[in-house]
């Protein structure tokens, strides 16, 4: 633990201003089918004409065959998602207002969250579904970690900070880059992964200082404290994304007695399972630095009697070859929750096997009666194929599945109707004859 005083600092005075002028599209027929429909994106190959080209961030109206509105949305020449729906049906001036109202609608939507005092820790703003398409925002105690997918918010990106300010006030502002921003740093007009935006009283120059921010920040899910390495740690530090399905884990813990938590990064699972009263948990993942912080984590929520009295193990290395050798082991829980097997289509093949693979060899690892917790977060893969899948898998095992639920997404990572590209969570709770 220590300052971080390596992290880059960022000058809001930096940063690009969004230009005036609008670039006008007319879109193809099938892009305006969707558009209508609400899907938040507007391909390259859906448009028709465009009044001139444009920048990175540049409001793009886009317009029917016969010249009527349907949609605004940020321009970005460096995707095929050319355009990056705000706002459709009708206009809106793209301002600090705007995004100040998406904020307000993306908290209500989360009030029970807000309202929960052990939870500190959740999606604050889920992308497209919450009306900010290619931006991400994470709360964990009084950091906000943002994690931007497209150049389009730098010049958006003072105006974004305002509103958070004024409807979601933050101590820490942390950005976190996607493959694109990373992969054009001439770009970036100082935004660096990593950069920290710390709030200080209006009317002081915006360059941030970092001052008084610790890694790894501790916040609270469900009264457990959790560490996290916004910096270093996968996605934005934590999978806030398995909250409800870490509950869920924790309910059936009691039955489960022995658990094996596989692709368990720090232990969030782990965690619930040993609250909930499993005697024995192991934690599977490939990557030493996340299990010794699972390991940490334990060890800050020794003040639950269930979790001091859980034996704790870390297994570290690749879950294929460790669930073969586990196989003799008959833990009573076995969760799987692997990172996205298939992120383009011609991978989907693949993720199937993968996934076929992992649920059997899981099984081996349970004993008769025993839970399986099988999730996947690939979007590729929906969700009524992936359940059949694991199915499958048990079937060529000879263990009939009961099934216990079938779950989606978290009120924190809601789903826009019409956009199954925004789809990837899925998870089966069964039972193992
Ligand atoms: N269940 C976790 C999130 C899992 S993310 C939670 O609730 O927080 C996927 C994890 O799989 C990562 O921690 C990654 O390190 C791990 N991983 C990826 N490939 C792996 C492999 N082949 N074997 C074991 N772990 C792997």
């Amino acid at each position: 633990m220590g300052k971080v005083a390596e992290l880059h600092d960022l000058s809001l005075a930096d940063l690009p201003r969004a230009p005036e002028r609008r670039i006008a599209i007319h879109v193809h027929a099938a892009a305006e089918r969707a558009l209508r429909q609400g899907h938040p994106w507007l391909f390259e190959t859906g448009i028709r004409e465009q009044s001139h080209e444009g920048a990175a961030g540049d409001l793009a109206v886009c317009f029917d065959r016969k010249g009527r509105f349907l949609a605004v949305g940020f321009y970005d020449p460096f995707s095929p998602i050319r355009v990056r729906i705000l706002r459709a049906g009708s206009p809106e001036p793209i301002d600090v207002g705007a995004f100040e109202r998406r904020i307000e609608a993306a908290l209500t939507l989360r009030r029970s969250i807000l309202h929960d005092p052990a939870t500190n820790g959740f999606r604050l703003l889920h992308g497209e579904s919450d009306g900010m398409p290619g931006l991400v925002a994470d709360r964990y105690a009084d950091l906000v970690v943002m994690k931007l997918y497209t150049l389009a918010w730098l010049p958006h990106l003072a105006d974004v900070i305002e509103a958070l300010r004024q409807r979601a006030p933050f101590r820490h502002l942390l950005f976190r880059l996607g493959r694109t921003l990373r992969s054009h740093p001439d770009a970036l007009h100082g935004l660096r992964e990593g950069a920290i935006l710390s709030d200080r009283p209006r009317g002081r120059d915006d360059h941030a200082s970092g001052a008084g921010m610790k890694i790894p920040v501790l916040f609270q899910e469900n009264g457990l404290t959790f560490e996290v390495d916004p910096v270093r740690g996968q996605k934005t530090g934590f999978f806030l994304d398995q909250r409800e399905n870490r509950m869920r884990v924790e309910a059936l813990a009691p039955e489960a007695d022995s658990v094996l938590n596989v692709f368990a990064y720090t232990g969030g699972f782990s965690l619930y399972a040993a609250r909930g009263g499993a005697q024995r948990v192991v934690s599977l993942d490939s990557s030493r630095p996340a299990l010794e912080a699972a390991e940490r984590n334990f060890a800050s929520n020794r003040g639950v009697a269930s979790i001091a009295k859980c034996r704790h193990e870390i297994r570290c290395g690749d879950a294929f070859s460790l669930l073969r050798r586990s196989k003799e082991e008959a833990f009573g829980m076995v969760i799987l929750d692997p990172p996205s097997f298939a992120k383009e289509a011609a991978e989907v093949r693949g993720a199937l096997t993968s996934y076929t693979r992992l649920a059997r060899l899981a099984l081996g690892a349970l004993r008769p009666g025993g839970i399986l917790v099988s999730a996947s977060c690939s979007s590729r893969v929906d969700a009524e194929t992936f359940f059949g899948t694991v199915h499958r898998a048990a079937e060529l095992e000879g263990r009939a599945l009961s099934e216990v639920e079938r779950t989606g997404h978290p009120v924190d990572h809601p789903l826009v109707p019409h956009f199954p590209e925004g789809a990837y969570l899925k998870c089966l709770f069964a039972r193992a004859a």
